[in-house]
């Protein structure tokens, strides 16, 4: 097992991983807002939010240029440890609307504590040389970043790559023509299904260097407990939003269940804040309430996994019963267990 812990300092605190950063859409209209968390779930004191996102959004960024603060704007505590990545996944087009400079600025404005490199995201579709582009042009904005960035805040270089090979070696350039504090993997959304490669790039990532693994967009329910055991260190997920959205109940261990197909219960079976005093009813009838029951799931399995670890359990023989109900994860698990022993 690859698992770890490590406590980071950042300029709002010691940050203890592995931890969660929930995505916040900060600024959006409300339906699609993230609702407060940090006061009811103590050990969610971090937030992840899109820098070109916040910086497009004109009265917000009016705002924050006049002295708001980005805690302020989203409603959380002053120590709230914020991750703002470039916002990357939302280039589809061929230009570039930021620069590594112009991102930095705005990392730095709404005080965020990782500040994640612009980087290019691959897609599933495109041709080997245009991914081949992508990969090399976010390397070299990695490399901008790195030249101009100074203080406390951490950097995070975001790295690409459909293969292991790739992601090796781009890790281990940046490690030694830059400055950086850690790396973060992307474009791992699209290939989510594909437990077998997306396995083998993160295990890649994981031990081409000693330093801090983010890993963008996976730390869902499903995902999570797999990247706690491939020792990543930080991830991010809006599918507590996402889920609520689509009327998805998440449910540790089993993953997300349609409200609408829970008949005749009473009372649901998670003991959160949220649906312990509450109805089924009440529950499904307001999505607020939901998207704070799937935040509270993304939680609870992250707590059970750190209880396993404190409890000196067999971590293996638990994610075999955590896998247990359903074919495909179990099958990813396997396979990662099977990397993993490989290596000892
Ligand atoms: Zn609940």
């Amino acid at each position: 097992m690859l698992y770890r812990q490590r406590t980071l300092e950042t300029p709002h605190g010691d940050l203890e991983t592995p931890v969660l950063f929930p995505v916040s859409n900060v600024g959006k209209r409300s339906s699609d807002n993230t609702p407060a968390y940090a006061d009811q779930i103590p050990d969610l004191r971090t937030a992840m939010v899109n820098a070109r996102a916040i910086r497009q959004r004109e009265p917000q960024w009016e705002r924050l240029l006049d002295g708001s603060s980005l805690r302020q704007e989203m409603g959380v505590p002053d120590d709230t440890i914020v991750f703002a990545d470039s916002g990357g996944f939302d280039f589809h087009t061929e230009t570039l609307d930021t620069t590594p400079e112009k991102t930095l600025e705005t990392q730095i404005r709404i005080d965020a504590d990782v500040f994640g490199t612009v980087d290019l995201p691959l897609s599933r579709e495109d041709r080997q040389a245009k991914n081949q582009r992508r990969i090399n042009e976010s390397i070299q904005y990695a490399l901008a970043a790195s030249d101009a960035h100074e203080g406390d805040s951490l950097l995070f270089a975001s790295v690409h790559g459909h293969d292991p090979e790739t992601v090796r070696n781009s890790i281990r350039y940046l490690d030694r023509h830059g400055d950086f504090d850690g790396f973060a993997l992307g474009s791992l959304v699209p290939i989510r299904t594909d437990y077998r490669k997306t396995t083998k790039l993160i295990l890649a990532a994981r031990l081409a260097t000693d330093k801090p693994l983010h890993v963008y967009g996976l730390g869902g329910l499903v995902y999570q407990p797999l990247l706690l055991y491939l020792g990543v260190d930080t991830f991010d997920s809006s599918s507590f939003i996402r889920s609520a959205g689509n009327r998805n109940y998440l449910i540790p261990g089993f993953g997300g269940r349609e409200m609408h197909r829970i008949e005749g219960l009473e009372y649901l079976p998670c003991p959160c804040p949220v649906c312990g005093p509450r109805t089924t009813e009440a529950v499904r009838a307001d999505r607020n309430l939901l998207v704070q029951h799937n935040l509270w799931a993304l939680t609870i399995e992250l707590r059970r996994f750190r209880y396993m670890i404190a409890a000196g359990e067999d971590i293996e023989s638990y994610l075999e019963l955590r896998f247990q109900g359903n074919d495909v994860t179990h099958r990813a698990y396997r396979m990662a267990k099977q990397q993993v022993r490989r290596l000892a």
